[in-house]
């Protein structure tokens, strides 16, 4: 999904986070992909426009995102965080054999109801459905 300048401009001000051109262009690469990237493939894709950058800087800033609430990581369960930018809940598909995330926008699956069971008192906020399993390229050959 494109995003313009501007509303990248907007949303950093509404979180009180500093407009650089680095950081815009690391945010901008991760709302417009929708492979859930690694800071390694950020890094890969904004170095290409501004060769000064380091893998620093990119960590950092996906950091200051996060804390902005202006990303999420997806926990595939191995060592490298994946990160994406769509806010709009959604769930995800995890091939054990690539590794790749797919987003998942069925809307069913954002209103199930509450687990019995919890603790009492606790409050849920959100939740998010992994599907694992292997995509049609990764599937074992059955016979
Ligand atoms: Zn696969
Ligand atoms: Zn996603």
């Amino acid at each position: 999904m494109n995003i313009s300048s501007e509303t990248i401009r907007q949303r950093f001000k509404d979180q009180g986070l500093k407009n650089t051109p680095q950081r815009t262009a690391i945010y901008k690469a991760l709302v417009e992909t929708t492979s859930h990237p690694t800071a390694e493939d950020l890094y890969q894709h904004v170095s290409q426009d501004y060769p000064m950058i380091s893998q620093n800087t990119v960590y950092y800033t996906l950091g200051v995102l996060q804390q902005a609430g202006l990303l999420r990581e997806v926990n595939v369960g191995h060592d490298r965080a994946r990160y994406d930018g769509n806010l709009t809940p959604h769930h995800h598909l995890i091939c054990h054999g690539c590794k790749s995330i797919v987003d998942v926008m069925d809307k069913k699956l954002n209103k199930i109801s509450c687990p019995s069971g919890l603790p009492s008192g606790f409050h849920i906020t959100d939740y998010q459905i992994e599907f694992r399993g292997y995509c049609q390229a990764c599937r074992p050959q059955t016979a």
